[in-house]
């Protein structure tokens, strides 16, 4: 390889959206250099096409330097504004790093989409003034433009321009009255600083439980500490949070609050707008490009003080960063899973160390690896034991599925509870975790299946809005055969209970009483979870059925009676995480009922009554069922108390997936010493989606550091390897779904 003498001693090294685990170096003028701000953007060469980029470093070598490729010049500077900081570029590399993905496209992730695009990052906007003419003489005979101008002289210190474009007047408007001199344009610099924070409401007076947690985290601001805030549903977490929240936000701080799903954001914004008079913003994938720019810039620039938000949320710079709230940090949607495969958690943790502030996870149900790390010390934990308020525990009950007589499916006891319930003019809520109308179509003459010509999976049966047959994993969809294909049997009928039929089921059982559904089915109209969820709030029988959507951190504060209906498939699951989300999924849904001050009554019907996580659960509550069954993952050496890596390869048949993940094993060694647990490879639980085979290859190590870099080393090798049959491979770090 020649050696090429650079012209220039400056370079920039720069973070740009490409499939490749390195900055990229630039060549720049030294006058460019001088004006170069890391954390703006750039303009650079790549592969013949301009692309935007973000400068990560510069670097300035005195000393004439010579590489092995001659490097490409700059094209020009974007931003005078710096858009990432330090502290957020530097958050985005390590975890780049962390989770082996290219570090370009997990910096440039971090922008809103218009300024990835090329957007100018305004931080000024226009306005619209009128001037001493009088306009209305003026403009008798343009009743258009009289409209305009009349429109503008509302605003004496002038309209702003986004405004006048949205009330329907155009730039050419605008234009035409400059002209004549009746308007004049004004530019002003947004308003960037923060509102003083005022109290809104005045604080609940806090519990002792209460009072310890909030008086521990207080203690912490300014410092890194981590808390997990382990209280029972309805136990007052969300106070906790609220007066934490108010000492940093007194001091000038910002908060960043997550929470696992958009769904739960309006009610949360609603309760911190009620407490706090401060700029507040959401930011999650809902929201338009212009929404999330906006939002953004207020975080960004530290004009908003709370930052709502999901877990995308993590990765928003905040230059007055005090305090992280991270809501139901068990919930699995913390934790993305494709693409950039992050975890939103430990993302956090990393963030408050590293940012000085503390953290503080809180669920009722707490995840195992915070359980871990509360064990290894690394984490306080903080109890609330107590239902705030006048609310009781629930009362659960088992019913054997084996022995009780049914009714489409529903034990009839159960079914008697629900009538009692209703009766006493209360809300019953009905939890079953599969949408559509059945899980599995069949013939009762030959036993044929209706199963997904590109998933291993069976379809499910629909009936409204279309009758069809659709795949829940890759979105197949064909019209419901009449006769059996395989036998032409007339007998072909809908196994099985979904949310649909059972919708069905209790309309016919109580028909005079309320019934709402929730599911993705029902819930993508606009605002119809919405208004369900207003319904909720408000006394008078009815009930509530739906999959899990029911059961993340809703209240549901007139619910007497909880219904559990099909966890047997995750108690009979090979995944060893399965009795952890189980057990979760349970006590969550459990959570919804007595929240107000009616004692909660849970039913679960299973075919396993006996088994033994239902049993302890029941019994002895999530805790107890955590401690054995933490004690059984230290024993076989599982996460928490093992670091685990899956690598997946995908392709049109099973064997070169097998053979490459074989070969992949073997290269290992040389790349290391780290002690490997291994599973695999194996064909993944789900063998087949969307028409490609899948299989897995698990790595577990005890040893983190080492295990990494390893895995570093061994993964860019593999991936610049180039690869038969159209092979595709990824790899997730601290894998979540091993489906
Ligand atoms: P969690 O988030 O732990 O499930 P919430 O924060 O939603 O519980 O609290 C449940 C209910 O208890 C809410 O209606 C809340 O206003 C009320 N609450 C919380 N703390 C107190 C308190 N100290 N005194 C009175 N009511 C409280
Ligand atoms: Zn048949
Ligand atoms: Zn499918």
């Amino acid at each position: 390889m020649t050696q090429i003498e650079q012209s220039h001693p400056y370079r920039v090294r720069v973070a740009l959206a490409v499939h490749l685990f390195d900055l990229i170096d630039y060549e720049i003028s030294a006058t460019h250099f001088a004006q170069a701000k890391i954390g703006t953007r750039i303009v650079v060469p790549f592969r013949k096409k301009q692309m935007i980029g973000i400068i990560v470093e510069k670097l300035d070598c005195h000393v004439p330097f010579s590489a092995e490729f001659q490097l490409k010049p700059v094209a020009k500077l974007f931003d005078e504004a710096t858009l990432l900081d330090q502290a957020t570029l530097q958050l985005l590399q390590w975890a780049a790093q962390y989770y082996q993905s290219p570090v370009g496209e997990v910096i440039l992730s971090a922008l809103p989409n218009v300024l990835r695009q090329g957007r100018p990052y305004d931080l000024l906007t226009f306005y619209w003034k009128i001037t001493d003419l009088d306009g209305i003489t003026l403009l008798k005979n343009a009743p258009k433009q009289l409209e305009a101008y009349q429109s503008i002289k509302l605003h004496p210190q002038g309209a702003p321009e986004a405004i006048l474009n949205l009330s329907g007047i155009n730039a050419a408007q605008l234009k035409q009255l400059e002209q004549k001199h009746l308007v004049e344009k004004i530019i002003r610099p947004i308003n960037f600083s923060p509102k003083p924070m005022q109290l809104a409401q005045m604080p609940l007076t806090a519990n002792p439980e209460q009072d310890l947690a909030i008086d521990q985290i207080r203690q912490k601001l300014g410092q890194y500490a981590a808390f997990l805030l382990d209280g029972v549903t309805g136990s007052g977490k969300t106070e906790v949070y609220l007066q934490a929240m108010q000492t940093a936000l007194e001091r000038g701080q910002q908060v960043l609050v997550l929470v696992p799903e958009i769904g739960l954001t309006p009610q949360t914004i609603e309760r911190f707008r009620a407490r706090f008079h401060v700029d507040t913003v959401l930011l999650h994938s809902g929201l338009n490009d212009s929404q999330r720019l906006q939002a953004w810039q207020q975080a960004q620039t530290g004009k908003a003080s709370i930052i709502l938000g999901t877990r995308l949320a993590i990765f928003c710079p905040l230059p007055r960063l005090g305090l992280i709230i991270l809501d139901e940090e068990h919930d699995l949607s913390y934790k993305q899973q494709d693409t950039f495969r992050y975890h939103a958690r430990d993302v956090a943790l990393y963030r408050a160390y590293k940012q000085q502030c503390p953290v503080v996870l809180g669920s009722a149900t707490p995840s195992f690896e915070s359980l871990a790390l509360v064990q290894q010390h690394k984490m306080q934990h903080l109890h609330l034991t107590q239902r705030a308020g006048l609310a009781k525990p629930a009362k659960f009950q088992l019913i054997d599925l084996k022995t009780a007589k049914k009714t489409q499916g529903l034990a009839d006891v159960l079914i008697d509870a629900i009538r009692e319930q209703l009766k006493k003019d209360q809300q019953v809520l009905v939890f079953i975790n599969r949408r559509g109308y059945a899980p599995v179509l069949m013939c009762t003459s030959c036993a044929w299946q209706a199963d997904c010509p590109h998933c291993d999976a069976h379809l499910t049966v629909h009936y409204h809005p279309y009758t069809q047959l659709q795949c829940h994993h890759c979105g197949y969809q064909q019209a419901l055969p009449k006769l059996c294909p395989s036998c032409q049997s007339e007998e072909i009928k809908p196994i099985g209970l979904a949310t649909a039929r059972l919708e069905e089921t209790l309309y016919e059982l109580f028909p005079d009483t309320a019934i709402f559904r929730v599911d993705r089915d029902t819930t993508t109209r606009v605002n119809s979870w919405k208004n369900i969820y207003s319904r909720a709030q408000k006394p008078g029988a009815a009930i509530f059925l739906g999959t899990q959507m029911l059961a993340k951190g809703h209240h549901f504060p007139y619910v007497g009676l909880v219904t559990i209906l099909d966890i047997d498939a995750g108690l009979m699951s090979s995944d060893f995480r399965a009795p952890e989300r189980t057990a979760q999924l349970i006590l969550q849904v459990a959570g919804r009922s007595g929240r107000g001050h009616i004692t909660g009554q849970v039913l679960l019907q299973s075919l396993r009554p006996d088994h033994p996580l239902l049993q302890i659960l029941v019994k002895h509550g999530y805790a107890a069922f955590a401690d054995q069954a933490l004690k059984e993952r230290q024993l076989a050496a599982l996460p928490p108390y093992s670091y685990a890596a899956m690598i997946r390869a995908e392709s049109k048949q099973a064997q070169y997936n097998l053979e490459y993940l074989h070969h992949a094993l073997n290269m290992w060694p040389q790349f290391g010493t780290s002690k490997l647990q291994v599973w695999g490879p194996i064909e993944a639980p789900m063998q087949k989606k969307a028409g490609f085979y899948r299989s897995n290859l698990i790595l577990m190590c005890h040893s983190r550091p080492a295990f990494h870099e390893q895995l570093r080393l061994w993964w860019q090798w593999l991936f610049k390897q180039p690869r038969q049959h159209q092979l595709r491979i990824t790899l997730d770090i601290d894998p979540q779904d091993l489906s």
